[in-house]
């Protein structure tokens, strides 16, 4: 039997997940997210810019749509271009910008996407690189008004230095970008801050569990429950106290660094020697 909730929009797996939020998934390499509000319609974050992603939102609402990037990364922000208002953290911004984000390495992403098993898109050979200035930057604790709904932007330093989540209080939901999934978190390379900065941001976000339910992460299985959150505290407390035992990973397609994964409950955070303390 079909099930009503998924739908197919110009390759785009389409998922109501929520009271008017939908998942969009980005041919198997991330997941955007469309809120609608009364008056207006909030994308959170872009996805790789890999297919066309304004058509698609607009078969989802009729409502003027603005964006907001949970951070910098390839797979969140090379959408924006085909959007006019788009709000990202000041401190990510260098990771789209064309001195960084060249023509050259966003072809090996294209090269490495198609070689993933999960991946559904279509050949980006000769795929162009497009790049956007934002319209404004995301501070801490920024509402974004929908109309009947807000979202407040909750910067969590850690996988990089201008993480956001954004908090509905109202309708008890987060999205939380790759701030908080169920695959490991990484915090091993350039991009990265330190665990010791993560946590400490997620104990800000946990002291704020009774305004949320749900969490809608930028990757793979959506939502997931708070359960996440607690490990991955007590999985980056153990890191920083010593007590982890890590296991060397292989994430040498990411970076050149050295990578240790340490692993507590459901949790489980990318680190080395360098990126423990701030
Ligand atoms: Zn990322």
């Amino acid at each position: 039997m079909d099930n009503l909730n998924i739908r197919k929009i110009n390759g785009y797996t389409v998922q109501l997940v929520a009271d008017r939020i939908y998942a969009l998934d980005e041919f198997g390499t991330d997941i955007i997210y469309l809120v609608e509000g009364e008056k207006r319609a909030m994308l959170v974050d872009t996805g790789a810019g890999l297919g066309r992603l304004k058509d698609t939102a607009k078969e989802l609402t009729d409502k003027p749509i603005f964006v907001v990037n949970t951070h910098g990364h390839v797979d969140h922000a090379l959408g924006n271009h085909e959007f006019d208002e788009v709000y990202m953290s000041e401190k990510d911004e260098w990771m789209i910008e064309p001195s960084y984000m060249t023509k050259e390495s966003f072809e090996a992403f294209c090269v490495r996407q198609m070689a993933e098993p999960a991946y559904t898109g279509p050949d980006l050979g000769g795929k162009e690189l497009r790049l956007a200035k934002p319209a404004g930057y995301i501070e801490e604790g920024m509402r974004f008004d929908l109309g009947d709904r807000e979202f407040e932007a909750i910067g969590i330093s850690g996988h990089t230095k201008g993480s956001m989540v954004f908090l509905d209080s109202k309708n008890r939901v987060l999205i939380s970008g790759d701030s908080v999934v169920s695959t490991p978190i990484l915090i091993f390379d350039t991009y990265s801050t330190s665990v010791e900065a993560y946590l400490e941001d997620l104990k800000k976000l946990a002291a704020r569990e009774g305004e949320f339910d749900l969490i809608f992460p930028g990757h793979f299985l959506r939502p997931i429950g708070k359960r996440y959150l607690f490990d991955l505290m007590e999985c980056a407390r153990e890191i920083l106290s010593g007590r982890a035992e890590p296991e060397p990973g292989d994430f040498g397609h990411m970076s050149s660094e050295p990578a240790l994964v340490h692993r507590y409950g459901l949790a489980s955070i990318v680190y080395n020697e360098k990126h423990i303390r701030k």
